[in-house]
């Protein structure tokens, strides 16, 4: 799976992702893209680095005071470190286990309710 030390050249997938928390920036970047722009072996993580330059709220951004506590650009690529491509659709990557068995199921139809009785006062009329 791609980690940050990964060069663009081994990177798995076609789709580039990168989002952040705070300015919203962000989107899916053709792998082609960057590779024409930044080259092969520039490895995901000065990619994400580079995204995070360009954000508002980057640490090092010299516009800004340091705020020891101030909001920081919160850019990542969603794809480091995970082995699921970004670009298949859920129906795509096979079914998975889940927890649990038929024990566990939710009966079909409703159990039955065990019956009230009006208390005071009759409707019979
Ligand atoms: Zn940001």
């Amino acid at each position: 799976m791609p980690t940050e030390d990964t060069p663009l050249r081994d990177y798995p997938w076609i789709v580039v992702r990168l989002r952040c928390h705070f300015c919203r920036r962000g989107g899916d970047y053709r792998l082609a893209d960057i590779v024409a722009k930044h080259g092969p072996r520039i490895t995901m993580g000065r990619i994400v680095v580079g995204f995070v330059g360009g954000c508002h709220w980057a640490p090092w951004n010299p516009t800004r005071k340091p705020q020891k506590y101030g909001m920081k650009c919160g850019g990542f690529c969603p794809d480091l470190r995970a082995s699921r491509p970004p670009d298949l659709p859920p129906s795509m990557t096979g079914l998975t286990v889940v927890d649990g068995g038929r024990g566990d199921q939710l009966p079909a139809e409703p159990g039955e309710q065990p019956r009230r009785r009006r208390v005071g006062g009759t409707n019979d009329a």
